[in-house]
């Protein structure tokens, strides 16, 4: 039984991906035991963050880190620490207007919602989102008319989420940012290089925990060390309902450090969306083949594409019925509106990948009979 059938939740398959609606990630063994440990100790909360920050900077070759519950609670304490400094009567008035620069300029192909919107987290934090260019095109020079004297950082978003084509460029935003001397912000929450945004030129980068990581439920920022210090300056104000718990705090670190000595799956997971892709080919109305990430990381996916009539039910009409089964399967649905579903192999569990041929086969068999 899983513990959450304990609580009367139903038993699930996530193939969807890393989807906090599904808890994000489910942790290795390790981390399970950190999560464990921290929860029946005592820490002074202010000496961990200092220290996990630490870990965070080892980890990704920055000056220092944060941890925080999320990335989207990065964005917060560090748009608000931009803003606020580590100004006590700043701290407090935040999120409301306090003097001096508050807009963060971003392009409109990257406001994007990725399950909440990136823009109400700038304005939690106390920023005032400015979006400029079109939703397909965005150039230098938006970005650059854009800058006034109340411009307090500019926010370059690298997400699936994101519009991919068109937008200006992290390096010409660096490059703008450095003219101007203003930071340049990263929110880097799903991707697998954490320490590359930094290297590349951001002073602070926004990262979940529970994503590309693997950890607990988590995040961080990373990045220079001033402004590491006015977002850890946040816990104070608007960042104290966002508390980051020790456990999550012991948890983030041990998965960080354990990071670049997990074994790459990607291979491994190829291979079992081979299999899967071979034995639905064998099913009518189904066409699957394996591929690889639209945003270019290490993930190969079982793509699925369906013939409603043949199979008997479209791509929607199949991915509803499958989360109504037993186990619930959640496939990644992203393109099922153009009649295709996807699989996930990482957040598979072992076993998991025949139950989910099971379901799919089993649903054609049962819309054939009926
Ligand atoms: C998931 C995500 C977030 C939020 O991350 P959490 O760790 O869930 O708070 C922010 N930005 C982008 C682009 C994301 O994909």
């Amino acid at each position: 039984m899983s513990v959450f059938e304990r609580l009367g939740c139903r038993p699930i398959i996530n193939a969807s991906g890393k989807m906090t609606a599904l808890g994000a990630s489910a942790v290795e063994d390790d981390v399970a035991q950190a999560l464990a440990d921290a929860a029946r100790d005592y820490v002074e909360i202010s000496e961990l963050l200092v220290k996990a920050g630490r870990v965070i900077a080892e980890a990704t070759g920055t000056p220092d880190g944060l941890p925080t519950t999320g990335a989207a609670a990065a964005i917060v304490l560090g748009v608000a620490g931009v803003i606020a400094g580590e100004d006590l009567d700043r701290i407090e008035a935040i999120p409301g207007p306090v003097e001096g620069p508050r807009e963060i300029i971003l392009q409109k192909g990257q406001s994007v919602n990725f399950g909440a919107s990136i823009e109400q987290m700038i304005r939690i934090g106390g920023g005032v989102p400015v979006e400029v260019g079109q939703a397909n095109h965005v150039e230098a020079a938006h970005v650059e008319g854009a800058i006034g004297p109340n411009t307090a950082a500019l926010l370059y978003v690298k997400s699936h989420h994101a519009v991919q084509k068109g937008m200006a460029s992290l390096e010409e935003m660096v490059e703008i940012a450095r003219r101007h001397d203003l930071p340049m912000l990263v929110d880097a929450a799903a991707e697998e290089d954490f320490g590359q945004y930094f290297r590349r030129g951001a002073d602070l980068v926004f990262c979940s925990g529970g994503k590309a990581l693997n950890g607990p439920t988590s995040g961080f920022l990373c990045g220079r060390a001033d402004l590491v210090a006015a977002a850890r300056a946040q816990y104070a104000g608007v960042g104290r309902p966002m508390k980051v718990g020790k456990e999550a705090v012991l948890g983030l670190c041990t998965a960080l450090q354990g990071y670049h000595d997990r074994p790459d799956r990607s291979e491994e997971q190829r291979v079992q969306m081979e299999d899967l892709c071979a034995r639905l080919n064998r099913v009518d109305g189904l066409t699957a083949a394996v591929a690889a990430d639209e945003a270019g990381r290490a993930i190969y996916r079982a793509r699925i594409a369906i013939d409603p009539a043949v199979y008997g039910l479209d791509a929607l009409e199949a991915t509803r019925r499958l989360q109504e089964g037993s186990p619930a399967v959640f496939v990644r649905d992203h393109y099922a509106n153009t009649g295709v579903i996807m699989i996930d192999p990482r957040p598979l569990r072992p076993g998991q990948v025949d139950a989910i041929g099971d379901a799919i086969v089993a649903l054609a068999d049962k819309e054939n009979q009926s």
